[in-house]
């Protein structure tokens, strides 16, 4: 073809293709921990269109060796990565792209509270609906199907087109990228697949998560005068962390995040407390995730956390040894400058910040990987009751995809 305004009809040509691929990646209950008939399936379809695939499973002892392990480590046993590659003619002076998603999806309990089941991948009203609809499925399909296009339909490119389909995003955030990276994985700019409304975001966030530890001191529920209730302190320990919310939602922060009401989110995910009935709570644990901006320094805000929750539960009258607090995982932010080639390759945009954090943190860590997260669907549709995405809207972003590829995997102008 070569005529990049063929580039939507070809897309529009595989609309119904696509649909059927969706929905059948949909019916696959990828939860975190069970990837693996996901990644071969996308595998599969992969050797069948004529990509080069590398299918492995990566080694966490060898893992280890080579790199500092996220804190909260999963194993990674029956999790495999893949990565399917489209060469370009122009070898190594030509710079390439790689797209980036994730396997898992969250899980979908309460099943019956779904419109339609949570791994039915029904379309209904141009809509496709399931989990992992639009996180992360709906995304890695419009890759797919640019991809697809630009392979069939003979789009020259210079550089090569990559997409690494990586495990357990979903429960700790870059390990599977990391996998990637240390099987040798590289490219010049990467796009990480996420719920974007279709907007490419030059930024994303880095995060921490916290646990909260209350402890009191258990005693026969008849005599509690002699001991310490750990649930009647957490009230002051939620009340820490929305004070500190409110107190580190500084507004001039950061211009790409200033969109959303809140700079820095912080969210209690889960409570846990209670060892037996009719006695005083011996300890509750809070944990939760405090959402930075790309530019905050992680261990800064971790000694920042830890101290800000202790002063503001002494502020409170609660004694120091009652309140412990941990950072059990963190992950990095990334920030693409716009005047950047893979920004400019997007086109002209109101830039803006992705409001999550996502596997861009991990390549923009290590390799300093220019990055944008882009796809379909909304992050208020993500791990929510009905997920959906918008069929056209994927479509479109195929399209965006293809047009990007078109543009930047080109014999290199010196910056990276
Ligand atoms: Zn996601």
């Amino acid at each position: 073809m070569g005529d990049l305004a063929e580039i939507p009809g070809a897309i529009a040509s595989r609309a119904a293709e696509m649909a059927e691929l969706l929905s059948s990646l949909v019916a696959i209950p990828s939860v975190s921990g069970q990837e693996r008939a996901m990644t071969e399936f996308v595998a599969e379809w992969a050797r069948r269109q004529g990509f080069a695939v590398d299918l492995w499973q990566a080694d966490e002892d060898e893992l280890a060796r080579q790199y500092p392990l996220p804190p909260k480590f999963i194993p990674l046993s029956g999790r495999p990565t893949l990565v399917i590659q489209h060469r370009g003619t122009g070898g190594d002076a030509a710079r390439s792209l790689m797209f980036n998603a994730h396997a898992d999806v969250v899980a979908a309990p309460q099943a019956q509270r779904w419109r339609f089941g949570p791994w039915s991948g029904t379309v209904h009203d141009g809509r496709l609906y399931g989990r992992g609809a639009c996180d992360d499925k709906g995304p890695l399909v419009s890759a797919l199907w640019a991809m697809q296009t630009i392979r069939q339909e003979r789009i020259p490119l210079a550089g090569d087109l990559l997409l690494e389909l990586v495990p357990g995003e979903e429960d700790c955030v870059a390990l599977g990228t990391l996998t990637s990276v240390a099987r040798g994985w590289r490219a010049d700019g990467l796009v990480v697949l996420e719920p974007t409304e279709s907007r490419p975001r030059c930024a994303s966030r880095g995060g921490l998560r916290f646990e909260v530890t209350c402890l009191g001191t258990a005693i026969h529920g008849t005599v509690k005068w002699l001991g310490q209730d750990a649930i009647a302190l957490l009230p002051s320990a939620l009340q820490a962390l929305s004070r500190l919310e409110a107190r580190w939602n500084d507004r001039n922060a950061d211009p790409l995040f200033a969109e959303y009401p809140l700079m820095r989110p912080i969210t209690v995910d889960s409570v846990h407390g209670g060892q037996w009935q009719g006695m005083l709570c011996d300890q509750v644990v809070c944990g939760g995730y405090l959402e930075l901006l790309p530019g905050d320094d992680l261990d800064h805000w971790k000694t920042k956390l830890i101290e800000s929750v202790a002063a503001e539960m002494a502020a409170a009258g609660i004694a120091p040894d009652r309140v412990k607090v941990e950072i059990i995982e963190s992950y990095h932010g990334h920030r693409t400058s716009p005047d950047h080639a893979l920004c400019r390759a997007a086109g002209k945009r109101d830039w803006s910040g992705f409001n999550s954090g996502c596997e861009a943190g991990l390549r923009w860590q290590i390799l300093g990987t220019p990055t944008l997260v882009w796809g379909p669907g909304s992050l208020a549709q993500a791990h929510a009751v009905d997920e959906w995405v918008d069929f056209k809207e994927t479509a479109l972003v195929a399209e965006q995809f293809t047009m990007l590829a078109a543009h930047f995997c080109q014999p290199q102008i010196a910056e990276r």
